[in-house]
């Protein structure tokens, strides 16, 4: 086993084993038996048509094999895309509940969060065979659902077994490693979050999560051509990349170590509906490669200033009043999504007196903060490359918005939530709209492909 995830599981208190490999799919029936706590239970496969003929079957085949008693599958229609609606939770929870069965989910997001919803419920262990490497969420705990046309991330366990085979991720459809990747890049610029946030005191660094979601992304993000093109070896640093960003949430108890200010530019469109009608549905990933691009355009703006004792001044008397901000807020926001971001914004407010003490924190470790913060960060063109290349998207127009739209979502995605990113540095210092122009200003990340209009 990968040594990070070794010693993440050792830390984790949900996960207990996770097997990622070429060819293991032969062996899940060996490793539900030997490592899931089945007891006196038979087992359930759910899948849908799809992730049934990539695995299901195989997988269905091997548990009988194993000796374990193998309910009939359950197969949810392929097309289509499955959703992670409550009703379909229920479906598979009573089934669980009625043939007195384990989980064992074979899919991806959407059927992962389903059997964990469903089987959280219950309070009993699950199982899942991951089929394509599409998001960091195999290892996180809790299951992002609608429910009653709202969404809602519902609270439940992580799975207790994780099985990965390399040749399945690798014949999953190409979009789905292009999103796996987006979703992984934004450990680049969500990490430099991090540790801005760290320095000033708002969110310290844990060093376990860090290291365990951190140490392996320059391998998961090495070979992106080699990922687009299917090739099963590349996937173990992507797949062991994504396994341990949820194990980084698991250990922290939270997803600040897999997610910065980028995600929220994800989490914004989402409120949106962008994409939800496309077949399938545009993905967490993709839109989190935008945000993460935009994320890493404006860090490199933001570098090309220099925080001095003058620009501290300046931003103690210009930094506004609460009202102020909150007037700000509402003008430009309106709803349910206004009062969201007047208390997230709210709760990271501070006074002048504070702001000095806060600026004058950074100002005095800003010589080797830098340097630290540009060594997390990949140039925004290098890294939209890399994304191109592994097929995620590199333009806004890949997810079906324009460079505008990005522009326009910067102010929300600062006021957003309560966590402090490099987006509420750059309001303290009184620079964010300049920059947010900047990045958007011609012989920019994305002027010529997509002018302003
Ligand atoms: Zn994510």
């Amino acid at each position: 086993m990968n040594a990070a995830i070794e010693k993440g599981l050792s830390h984790a208190d949900q996960t207990k084993v996770v097997e990622v490999g070429r060819g293991v799919l032969a062996r899940v029936g060996e490793i539900v038996r030997d490592s899931m706590d089945v007891g006196e239970a038979s087992v359930l496969v759910v899948a849908d048509e799809r992730t049934w003929a990539a695995a299901g079957e195989a997988v269905d085949a091997s548990l009988r094999a194993a000796g374990l008693r193998v309910e009939d599958a359950l197969i949810f229609p392929g097309t289509p895309a499955l959703y992670a609606a409550y009703e379909h939770c229920e479906t598979i929870r009573e089934r669980l509940r009625e043939t007195g069965s384990l989980g064992v989910a074979v899919g991806a997001g959407t059927l992962n969060d389903l059997v964990k919803l469903a089987s959280g419920e219950l309070e009993q262990p699950y199982t899942v065979v991951g089929t394509a490497a599409s998001m960091d969420g195999y290892t996180g705990f809790g299951a992002p659902m609608t429910r009653d046309g709202v969404k809602v991330t519902m609270p439940c366990p992580a799975p207790q077994v994780v099985i990965f085979d390399l040749d399945v991720a690798a014949a999953a459809p190409p979009n789905m490693v292009g999103s796996g990747y987006g979703d992984l890049s934004a450990k680049i610029p969500g990490g430099a979050d991090w540790l801005l946030s760290d320095a000033v005191g708002w969110e310290p660094l844990h060093p376990l999560a860090w290291e365990l979601v951190q140490g392996g992304v320059a391998e998961a993000l090495a070979r992106p051509a080699d990922l687009a093109a299917g090739d099963p070896d590349a996937y173990a640093g992507l797949v062991n990349g994504l396994i341990l960003s949820g194990l980084s949430m698991q250990v922290y108890g939270g997803t600040r170590p897999a997610s910065g200010a980028e995600h929220y530019f994800s989490h914004l469109w989402e409120l949106d509906h962008l994409g939800q009608d496309w077949e399938p549905p545009l993905s967490h990933g993709f839109k989190v490669a935008i945000g993460t691009l935009a994320m890493s355009a404006f860090y490199e703006r933001f570098f090309l200033r220099d925080v001095t004792a003058e620009a501290v001044e300046k931003a103690i008397v210009g930094w506004p009043a609460w009202e102020t901000i909150e007037a700000d807020i509402r003008s430009r926001l309106s709803g349910t999504l206004a009062d969201h971001c007047a208390k997230e914004t709210r709760a990271k407010y501070i006074e002048a007196p504070a702001l000095r003490e806060r600026l004058t924190q950074v100002l005095d470790s800003w010589g080797t903060l830098k340097p630290q913060l540009e060594k997390q960060l990949i140039p925004a063109r290098e890294l939209q490359a890399m994304l191109k290349a592994a097929g995620a998207p590199s333009v806004p127009e890949d997810i079906g918005i324009t460079a505008a739209t990005v522009k326009d979502t910067f102010l929300s995605a600062a006021y957003y939530r309560s966590r402090y990113s490099v987006l509420d540095l750059a309001r303290e210092l009184g620079w964010f709209d300049e920059l947010v122009d900047e990045v958007f200003a011609p012989g920019g990340l994305w002027s010529e492909l997509s002018p302003l209009d």
